[in-house]
């Protein structure tokens, strides 16, 4: 997977579900309302995917079904900055 086109799903990803603490100040508003979301991709998690899961709802996840991509977006509360912060693969990993 491409950087760009990582970058490009980003924007499109739907309304943030907050997970963590805020880590530093917004680079566009300067507001201290960050918060990373973990969002999810994968064939695996059909209706699932592309939605925002919560650090629990991950590791269950990551338990139970085949091999799916975690995308962890930092987000401005305030304004709606966001960019990719890491990507990871959970999941059990196909032969
Ligand atoms: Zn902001």
């Amino acid at each position: 997977m491409t950087r760009c086109a990582t970058r490009t799903r980003i924007c499109a990803w739907p309304p943030a579900i907050t997970a963590n603490p805020p880590r530093n100040a917004c680079p566009v508003c300067d507001k201290t309302r960050l918060s990373l979301v973990h969002y999810v991709y994968g064939d695996a998690l059909g209706k699932s995917a592309g939605q925002a899961k919560a650090r629990a709802e991950l590791a269950r996840m990551a338990a139970t079904l085949p091999e799916f991509d975690v995308y962890v977006v930092e987000v401005c509360l305030d304004c709606g900055w966001n960019h990719l912060v890491r990507s990871y693969a959970l999941g059990a990993v196909s032969a």
